[in-house]
């Protein structure tokens, strides 16, 4: 897997989704946040790879649907940050209509949550010394975002390739590639699947 020189991307996925950690040495953050009732799956997998929770600084879903944003509200209980964007926060109280008792999903409590504006995504992940922005990136969901690095590596959850724009909002899809493509994205880390280049 490429990444650039100052950071390293591990995938820490099960059950045929993709969860990364970006870390600039010991400082990391969790692109998508576990199925639901799957923390102990998720701990093991870290531990696998020499990742220490609490060196995650922050957490982001690339959208709020179960597979993606499952442990927002555990990940949260062991104090990770999870920055919520300004399009994402109207998506979430409807992820617990989506889960089942079995599930074990803890619903993620956003009470005291201030989204975040996408024009302060760059100096929140220079604060944790990782160079990049988050894009809303909307097709597969209204509320989808990417993560952009500035060596053109795109964590872009479910969002279809554009081939496959028909699977979401076909509209959508193809603006949001444009604006991947138009601020460098290169390389493309999806939620489920390979990665790939552009
Ligand atoms: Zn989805």
């Amino acid at each position: 897997m490429t990444a650039p020189p100052d950071l390293t991307v591990v995938n820490v996925g099960y059950r045929s989704t993709n969860y990364w950690v970006v870390s600039a040495g010991r400082s990391r953050l969790l692109f998508d946040l576990g199925w639901p009732g799957t923390m102990g799956m998720l701990r093991a997998n870290l531990r696998r790879a020499d990742i220490p929770l609490p060196e995650i600084r922050c957490g982001l879903a690339s959208h709020y649907h179960i597979d993606h944003a499952g442990l927002a509200q555990e990940l949260t209980l062991a104090g990770v940050r999870i920055l919520v964007f300004e399009t994402q926060l109207a998506a979430i109280p409807s992820m617990k209509a989506f889960t089942k008792p079995q599930n074990h999903y803890l619903e993620f409590e956003t009470g005291g949550i201030v989204p975040v504006p996408f024009a302060e995504s760059r100096t929140i992940l220079k604060e944790i010394g990782i160079g990049g922005e988050v894009l809303p990136t909307p097709g597969h969901s209204a509320d989808s975002i990417s993560l952009l690095l500035d060596d053109g590596s795109a964590f872009t959850g479910d969002l279809p390739p554009e081939e496959l724009a028909e699977a979401g909002d076909p509209d959508l899809v193809r603006a949001s590639w444009r604006l991947l493509c138009e601020k460098g994205a290169r390389r493309v880390y999806p939620a489920h699947g390979p990665v790939r280049t552009m």
